[in-house]
């Protein structure tokens, strides 16, 4: 089983690899390379270093070893070439989408995307940069939305909200016969459980605020790509736009990633029962998580995800803004608030009450609740979901 291999890689890679404990004089932990600067023993060094910023440390809005190492493990676990990390998700994904178009171009959205990626979609209409959703994940569908100034297609798998799997190996070919670039954001499944690289994406984009780093105590982005591209990306929107993680940050990420492999089993572990929990309860029409047998995609999921994060969606059978609000706020277990991907859990819902037309607009169902299952005892869970659906 080759993806019992690559776990076994993978956990490596989050603990050890990169980091050179000889070169830091045996520090277990590297250190946190707090400087702005670095200075040469002479110009003539300065001025070759300047005009070569990727491969040297001139100034933190470049390189730093404490990110290199950080940056290094990241590109490792995706199989991918290079990476550069950000000081937000949204600042790697928006370095990713305006390297990629220029004016008149279109850009091609699969479904469901995090809600700023959308925002940040609308936004770039002002510099005649159109984009267009396709309402499905199925291939051909996808096809046939591509228009002749289609320059990339930008995708989540499993989507946003509904957790609908993309046939990454067939949107990829797909895009390369039509000379498109393809963006994943892989937030989700996090390298561990999905490389989309492999499948022939060529970005990938990671908020690294949520499951990378774990704890809800880091904000981070990250962008893993080809030499090629990230020579272009880092000379102009990595070095202009100067969105970069600080080290002090840097350094709670690598702290994260150490145990990433295990958090990661203990939300599938706690995830798994928690859908199958749901998929029973008279109240709950629909679950969307690629985890259970029942979804729609589980067997392409077999072929695409290692593993299943905590993350899913449930629909109440009455589908309005009253009952939503009802059974969320009964929960005491499950915290209300935004984001994912730490020892929490926590709930939230796409229905903000005066938007129902929009969510039916989008295919999302009025009696939508988000859950991230987090780390807590499983009977806690299950129990604090039973009474809150209680009638
Ligand atoms: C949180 C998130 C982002 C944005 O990351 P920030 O670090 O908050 O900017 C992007 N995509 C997905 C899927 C996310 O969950």
């Amino acid at each position: 089983m080759s993806h019992i291999k690559d776990f076994e890689i993978d956990k490596q890679i989050c603990m050890q690899f990169e980091e050179d404990r000889e070169r830091f004089a045996g520090a277990v932990v590297p250190p946190t390379f707090q400087n702005t600067l670095f200075t040469y023993p002479t110009l003539d060094e300065l001025s070759e270093a300047v005009q070569f910023e990727k491969q040297h440390y001139v100034y933190g809005r470049g390189t730093n070893p404490t990110v290199e190492i950080v940056e290094k493990k990241l590109a490792a676990l995706e199989r991918g070439e290079e990476c550069k990390t950000f000081a937000s998700g949204m600042a790697a994904i928006t370095a990713a989408i305006i390297n990629s178009v220029q004016s008149g171009d279109h850009i091609l959205c699969v479904s469901h995307l995090y809600y700023s990626t959308m925002e940040l979609l609308k936004y770039l209409g002002k510099f005649n940069i159109s984009h267009s959703v396709v309402y499905s994940t199925n291939t051909e569908e996808i096809s046939q939305a591509i228009q002749s100034n289609t320059k990339v297609i930008v995708l989540e798998s499993p989507t946003d909200m509904s957790y609908r799997l993309v046939d990454l190996p067939a949107v990829s070919r797909l895009a390369k016969t039509n000379g498109i670039r393809t963006i994943i954001d892989n937030t989700w499944a996090t390298p561990l459980f999905q490389k989309p690289l492999t499948h022939g994406i060529d970005i990938v984009v990671h908020a690294a605020s949520k499951y990378l780093g774990g704890h809800s105590d880091v904000l981070g982005g990250a962008l893993i790509t080809s030499k090629k591209i990230m020579k272009s990306i880092f000379d102009k929107e990595y070095l202009l736009m100067g969105a970069v993680m600080p080290p002090s940050e840097v350094t709670l990420l690598l702290r994260g990633l150490r145990t990433l492999p295990l958090r990661l089993l203990a939300h599938q572990e706690n995830a798994l029962k928690v859908a199958a929990f749901l998929e029973s309860h008279p109240h709950v029409a629909k679950v969307h998580f690629p985890g259970l047998a029942t979804h729609s995609d589980y067997l392409l999921g077999k072929k695409l995800l290692t593993g299943y994060s905590g993350l899913m969606s449930f629909e109440l059978r009455e589908a309005h803004y009253r009952q939503v609000e009802k059974v969320v706020n009964k929960l005491k277990a499950f915290k209300i608030g935004v984001s994912f991907g730490s020892f929490e859990s926590l709930v939230s819902s796409p229905n903000l009450s005066n938007n129902e037309g929009q969510l039916l607009r989008e295919h999302i169902s009025p009696g939508t609740i988000r859950l991230a299952v987090g780390l807590e005892d499983i009977n806690v869970l299950i129990d604090d979901l039973k009474q809150s659906l209680m009638d």
